[in-house]
């Protein structure tokens, strides 16, 4: 009969659906249970564990901060709410006729690029390897009605528009660079930038309606919210996080430039197995966690893991969610309360070939219509069958929260079709995923700073409490919001936690 932790060592290599069962088996490994420790039940473990370090989320930042710590000898034990490992990435099979045995298409985070030296180097030691993202031919623009192809940089007809947004992503640019990324509530202008929103910024600065349209959906497409909904100073940082409003935006040589062969998934499947499935609890959702000066204690439904410092690798408003004895200081437990997650839906439909490559075009399309108002071509490297993605963000990922699978399905075919034609028309294969529904995520790509946050709460952000350490990418000082800030704010928690006291 096959063993629970060969099935539980399968789950985490393949990120499978449940099988109903904790996925480290007490007992075994490392991290070891103790007392009552009995058989895995459904559902989740059951027991008593024991680690030297405890971290709440295996996605890349718990992961990374667990394999710093195991290079460090330290006894580490992971606990993971849901059935698999990586969080907000996730890779989903192509199952389109057509497409080879082994096709995926990543639902959650995708692409990497320059300046992301973390999560290239993890790439790297992980023996993984990435391709460009598809960018040969013309992009298209539907604006006011009128669909047009371009080369270069400018839609057509947006010229004036494009060069005010460009000047104003100078400005930007040169604003971030006055925002401490350590300290960021510190820059000189820190209380007069958190007392706006960026939509504010915008009707204050830009007076082309393309101009304001280009900011606002380049400002969408990189947090997933509206101009309204962000701090002026939260945007700035992002920025300097970035390096620039240009990385942050890019596809060549910017965020969007590469993806990883096989899907992102990868990255956390590839650290989930070098730590082992004895270092990870599936199924595993912290509920509760006390803490003091002996020592800390997570307690989910049947299980509970002692040991003596944690660190919560989660986005701040799920941390807010899990219950502290003694409740934390009111400034942290505030933080946790103004920090909410954005919205997207990803969509992609399977065609039987990248069809639009033959018409010229490299599959990406800007809008001022929903549903999907931003595409790539998210083709496998080998283009054997062809991809189109689309996000669904901001205000449109809203209202389509309102709406059915099915309607979302047909509002992103007719979207596609306008851009790309009618032989967008009949996908093979539609698949969706709804972020802001997913319990132990609650929307994407980030945390969101609104105005005020920064100011008065930024400090609360990082700093342990007790034994309690915070991180995830929420928590980053560079690539904030991404892989890479993700991984960065593991290893940066994994050393606090080797710097502090026994
Ligand atoms: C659609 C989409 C597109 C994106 N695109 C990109 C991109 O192209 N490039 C990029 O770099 N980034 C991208 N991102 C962002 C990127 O995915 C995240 O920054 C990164 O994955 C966050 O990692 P993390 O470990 O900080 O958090 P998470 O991945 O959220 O990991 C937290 C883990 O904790 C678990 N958890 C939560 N609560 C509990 C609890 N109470 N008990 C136990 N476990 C718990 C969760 O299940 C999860 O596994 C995108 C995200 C999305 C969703």
């Amino acid at each position: 009969m096959e063993d629970i932790k060969d099935l539980a060592r399968r789950r985490l290599l393949t990120g499978a659906a449940a099988l109903g069962a904790g996925a480290l088996i007490p007992g075994c490994g490392n991290s070891s249970p103790v007392g009552s420790a009995q058989a895995a039940a459904p559902g989740g473990p059951q027991g008593r564990y024991q680690a030297e370090i405890a971290i709440v989320g295996a996605g890349l930042a718990g992961l990374s901060a667990a394999r710093q710590l195991v290079a460090a000898g330290r006894k580490v034990l992971v606990v993971e709410a849901r059935d698999r490992v990586g969080g907000r990435t996730l890779n989903r099979a192509v199952t389109a006729p057509g497409a080879q045995p082994g096709t995926v298409v990543e639902v959650g985070g995708q692409w990497v690029g320059p300046t992301q030296d973390r999560v290239l180097a993890m790439i790297q030691e992980l023996g993984l390897s990435t391709f460009k993202t598809f960018n040969t031919g013309k992009l298209v623009d539907f604006r006011g009605g009128r669909r047009s192809e371009y080369a270069g940089r400018i839609p057509p007809g947006a010229f004036l528009g494009a060069v005010e947004a460009q000047v104003a992503i100078m400005r930007l640019n040169s604003m971030a660079a006055d925002v401490p990324l350590d300290k960021p509530w510190t820059a000189p202008k820190a209380a007069e930038w958190d007392s706006e929103t960026f939509q504010s910024w915008i009707d204050g600065n830009l007076f082309s309606d393309n101009g304001r349209a280009l900011l606002q959906l380049a400002i969408e497409s990189v947090f997933s919210a509206q101009p309204r909904d962000l701090s002026l100073l939260g945007v700035l940082f992002y920025i300097r996080s970035a390096g620039s409003l240009e990385n942050l935006i890019n596809t060549e040589g910017g965020a969007q430039d590469s993806r990883i062969v096989g899907g992102s998934q990868r990255i956390a499947l590839g650290m989930a197995e070098a730590l082992g499935s004895d270092r990870i609890l599936l199924n595993a959702p912290v509920l509760r966690i006390e803490h003091g000066d002996q020592g800390v204690t997570l307690r989910g439904d049947g299980f509970e893991v002692k040991a003596q410092r944690a660190i919560v690798a989660i986005p701040p408003t799920l941390a807010g969610r899990i219950r502290y004895a003694p409740a934390l200081d009111g400034l942290r437990d505030q933080l946790t309360q103004r920090l909410p997650m954005g919205t997207v839906i990803k969509v992609q439909c399977v065609y039987p070939k990248p069809f639009w490559r033959e018409a010229g075009l490299n599959g990406q399309a800007t809008s001022d219509v929903g549903p999907v108002k931003l595409t790539f071509d998210n083709s496998p490297p080998d283009g054997h069958i062809g991809v189109m993605m689309g996000f669904i963000e901001g205000s449109d990922g809203r209202a389509v929260l309102r709406q059915t699978p099915e309607q979302r399905r047909q509002g992103t075919i007719e979207s596609f079709v306008r851009y790309f034609g009618e032989q967008a028309r009949n996908p093979l294969q539609y698949i969706e995923q709804n972020w802001a529904s997913e319990e132990w995520t609650r929307g994407c790509y980030a945390g969101i700073f609104p105005p005020g946050v920064w100011l008065d709460y930024g400090e609360a952000l990082r700093a342990p409490i007790g034994r309690l350490h915070w991180a995830g990418t929420e928590t980053a000082e560079l690539w904030n919001g991404y892989f890479d800030g993700a991984i960065r704010s593991g290893e940066r928690a994994a050393t606090e936690v080797v710097a502090a006291r026994a």
